[in-house]
């Protein structure tokens, strides 16, 4: 096994247990280990530190797995923290409302880059780095062993894929192709599911609990569900009574995969419209028009991707909610969310007092939304604790 010398004064992190050793850490290596080769890494005066995969093309040279020197991170280790990850949701899905979930979450479940998705008896995974590339054989074998799924389907188009060296990949691992709509229960809402063809893995299943938590104060409201994707919110404020809800997203099959969930759930189509539209033009419009909403949900994409483009971020965000603030009726409900990992919520909370402030408004923080169960945040890895949101009474 190759050893890969840690930079003196560069050793906190790693006792901590931070799976990440970044390129500038590294003092030298002695050897020339492949992408996605397990190494041991080891401090300044020579003594071991951990296991990890080692990447010469990526920022994050090293991927720690496995602190204890005694354990080999072999086969028996892989199925071991896949099936721990899978245990994990059982309570998640005991009830039956839900088979829909994030069974693996890369880092959080120790497995650096791997992310595993279930619809219904379906699987869509994301191979992330080049460590988890080289050991997908025996992942897939311990998925089918635990789960016996009717397909196995990756979906690793990512961006960050690149980092690593690693190709896009849209293909069949394992089982038969799964049909063009996998037909999917969370909250006990039906969604058809675009493995192939939709966003990530087919679905943002990370907003489960706060789809049904917003859905509880909507009750005869008139919503606006911005960035609807393909209806998550819109569909449990409509299953919760809703008086009417309009949806707006720029994506196509987001929109008709949209309308398709309307009629799986028998909703009634009057209650409800779908606008093709960029959401930014959008809101502009209907502040021209004079329309107003008791209820808007923001749910953008990430704005910052790195600490380093927060700054314009805030900018964006603030000028979203400001707009959306403005559209609201007297002490209406803005659900405002950020999946942006680099702006934390004390940040979010102060980019929404700049928007209240220039909308010449008053906002109450009346909840605060996170990521779910399945979505855990390792106390080791902070980064990756990404989605956050807040309730706000804006008055
Ligand atoms: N709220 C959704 C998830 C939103 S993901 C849910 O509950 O499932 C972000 C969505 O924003 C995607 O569907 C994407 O198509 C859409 N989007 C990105 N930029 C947009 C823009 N400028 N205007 C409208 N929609 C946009």
């Amino acid at each position: 096994m190759v050893d890969v010398i840690l930079k003196k004064g560069k050793e906190k992190a790693v006792l901590q247990r931070h799976p990440w050793v970044f390129s500038g850490a590294v003092e030298r290596i002695k050897g020339k280990p492949a992408d996605g080769y397990i190494i041991r890494l080891i401090d300044a005066k020579g003594g071991f530190m951990a296991y990890g995969f080692y990447n010469g093309q990526s920022r994050v040279a090293v991927r720690l797995l496995e602190w204890d020197e005694q354990v080999t991170v072999d086969e028996a280790w892989f199925r071991a923290k896949v099936a721990t990850a899978v245990n994990a949701r059982k309570e998640l899905l005991a009830d039956g409302s839900t088979n829909t979930c994030r069974l693996i979450f890369s880092e959080a479940d120790y497995l650096p880059g791997l992310i595993v998705d279930k619809y219904a008896d379906h699987l869509a995974v994301q191979v992330l780095t080049s460590g988890i590339d080289n050991n997908m054989p025996v992942i897939i074998d311990e998925l089918q062993k635990l789960l016996s799924p009717a397909s196995i389907f990756d979906k690793s188009d990512a961006s960050s894929r690149g980092h690593e060296g690693l190709t896009t990949e849209n293909k069949l691992l394992a089982g038969t192709h799964p049909p063009e709509l996998v037909e999917v229960k969370e909250n006990n809402i039906t969604y058809g599911i675009n493995i192939a063809e939709g966003q990530k893995s087919g679905f943002y299943c990370d907003q489960r609990d706060n789809r049904r938590i917003l859905a509880h104060y909507t009750k005869g409201k008139k919503m606006l569900d911005c960035f609807s994707y393909t209806g998550g919110f819109t569909l449990n404020s409509l299953s919760n009574g809703a008086a009417s809800v309009t949806s707006v997203d720029s994506s196509a099959l987001a929109i008709d995969t949209l309308n398709e969930n309307i009629r799986l759930n028998n909703f009634d189509n009057s209650k409800h419209s779908a606008i093709k539209a960029d959401v930014n033009s959008q809101l502009r419009r209907f502040k021209d028009e004079g329309e107003k909403f008791d209820v808007i949900v923001l749910d953008p994409p990430k704005y910052a991707p790195s600490r380093s483009a927060l700054d314009r971020a805030s900018r964006a965000y603030k000028d979203l909610n400001r707009i959306a603030m403005l559209l609201l009726n007297e002490g209406g409900l803005l659900a405002t969310f950020s999946c942006s990992g680099a702006m934390d919520l004390e940040t979010f909370k102060q980019v929404l007092a700049w928007a209240a402030l220039d909308a010449g408004k008053q906002v109450q923080f009346i909840y605060q939304f996170c990521q779910p169960e399945d979505h855990p945040v390792r106390s080791s890895f902070p980064e990756g604790e990404y989605l956050k949101g807040l309730l706000c009474r804006v008055l």
